[in-house]
């Protein structure tokens, strides 16, 4: 099984994409979480990619091209993978179609656009709360943590993302119009796109994306 998420920066790919992996047991490739690693760690990656992330720009497709073809190169991924982030212009999703036939993986079988509209996205990504040790994403009105300063999972300090401030997010949702929104009908005319309504509480969306995806993948 080869997913991909597609919607805007706080659409809720992370969280749907979690989920989706634990149930079907098949790892969640996450480029922003790969990318973040890499800048924690100071590689060569992480020390190039940084600034752009804080001004929430795209990292060169190259770069990209890199992280995924290692990471689907990895046998975790034999049974699939759930992609969250990857592909986000034209350019990447040609390189992904290439890239899944050079690691046996076939091709993608769907692609999930998680429709929210602007304000809410906004109002999410305002109080997004992340993990820097295992990732996990919190909110501190629709999920908090049980202790507001601390991860549930793992105990670490959350923290909020230097491109969670609001002067970012506006950056964001443009690089997101310019770049990745054309994705969407790309992805349609390959008859691949499955559009979700992403507005509502978290359980309600996963009742959507659960539904669609198991009656188009399993059916
Ligand atoms: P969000 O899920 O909130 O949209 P991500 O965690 O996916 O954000 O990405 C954070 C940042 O990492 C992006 O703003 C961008 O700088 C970089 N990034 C992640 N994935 C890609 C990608 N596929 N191509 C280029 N840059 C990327
Ligand atoms: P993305 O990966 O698309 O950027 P996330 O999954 O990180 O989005 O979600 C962005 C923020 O909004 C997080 O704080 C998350 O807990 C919260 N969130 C996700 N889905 C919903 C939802 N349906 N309703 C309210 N908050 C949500
Ligand atoms: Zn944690």
């Amino acid at each position: 099984m080869l997913l991909v998420f597609l919607g805007p920066p706080g659409a809720g790919k992370g969280t749907q994409a979690t989920r989706l992996a634990a149930k079907y047991g098949v790892p969640q490739v996450s480029t922003g979480d790969m990318l973040r690693e890499a800048v924690a760690a100071g590689t060569d990656v992480g020390l190039r990619a940084k600034s752009i992330m804080d001004a929430g720009r795209l990292v060169d497709d190259e770069t990209l091209a890199d992280l995924v073809r290692a990471r689907l190169g990895q046998p975790d991924t034999a049974g699939g993978a759930i992609l969250d982030g990857y592909p986000r212009n034209t350019a990447q999703a040609k390189t992904l179609d290439m890239l899944l036939s050079d690691t046996s993986h076939g091709a993608v079988d769907r692609v999930v656009f998680l429709d929210v509209a602007e304000e809410i996205l906004v109002e999410r990504l305002s109080q997004r709360r992340a993990c820097p040790a295992c990732n996990a994403n919190f909110h501190l009105l629709f999920k908090p943590p049980a202790d507001d300063a601390q991860c549930d999972r793992c105990g670490t300090q959350l923290v909020q993302r230097e491109d969670d401030q609001e002067d970012v997010v506006r950056d964001r949702l443009r690089v997101y119009a310019d770049n990745t929104a054309p994705l969407v009908e790309y992805y349609e005319q390959l008859g691949l796109l499955v559009r979700i309504d992403g507005d509502g509480s978290i359980d309600d969306v996963w009742g959507r994306v659960d539904g669609a995806i198991s009656r188009t993948v399993c059916a």
